[in-house]
């Protein structure tokens, strides 16, 4: 669901968005001090979080998903084909030691966090939440960079296909 408001700029807005992104670190680290090393597929199975795996079109003028979810009950499908075609792009065009942060594994790891994030939280996708979400995938999983750099990928991708088209916007 994407019913935002628009919040005018200023001090107060600020604040709200840093104690989402404190609030999403706290989540994760609570979550690793009391559920130890497992992973984040694990951990939607401790919480009851049923997972599968779809593919919907990576098209041209569409929008992107990596993955959605929903909270009751609580479910969340991933975009195969997105994670995949992420998975071979940087195959292409990054150096090795970065490789291994790109794999479909590693990724599906990453949103599946990402998800989590949404569900655990209660937090339905929107400008102010996915940065939290990203956070919290981000340090969940160690991953040394945002996860927003997937989407980079998948949109850099998909932009090259048709550049005289809008700007494609790619979110989980
Ligand atoms: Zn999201």
């Amino acid at each position: 669901m994407r019913s935002i408001r628009k919040n005018s700029p200023g001090r107060r807005n600020t604040e709200t968005s840093g104690d989402v992104l404190a609030d999403a670190r706290l989540l994760a680290h609570r979550l690793r001090r009391l559920h130890g090393d497992v992973s984040a597929r694990e951990l939607a199975q401790i919480f009851g979080i049923e997972i599968s795996r779809d593919s919907w079109r990576v098209a041209d003028g569409r929008l992107i998903y990596f993955a959605e979810c929903s909270f009751d009950p609580p479910k969340i499908i991933l975009n195969a084909e997105a994670i995949e075609l992420v998975a071979r792009l940087a195959a292409d065009c990054l150096v090795e030691d970065e490789r291994r942060w790109f794999t479909s594994s590693q990724i599906t790891e990453v949103v599946v966090a990402h998800e989590l994030y949404h569900i655990l939280a209660r937090q339905s996708s929107s400008p102010a939440v996915e940065p939290a979400a990203n956070e919290f995938a981000r340090i969940f999983t160690g991953t040394p960079f945002s996860p927003s750099r997937y989407e980079m990928v998948l949109r850099r991708r998909v932009g090259s296909t048709r550049r005289s088209s809008l700007p494609h916007l790619a979110s989980f």
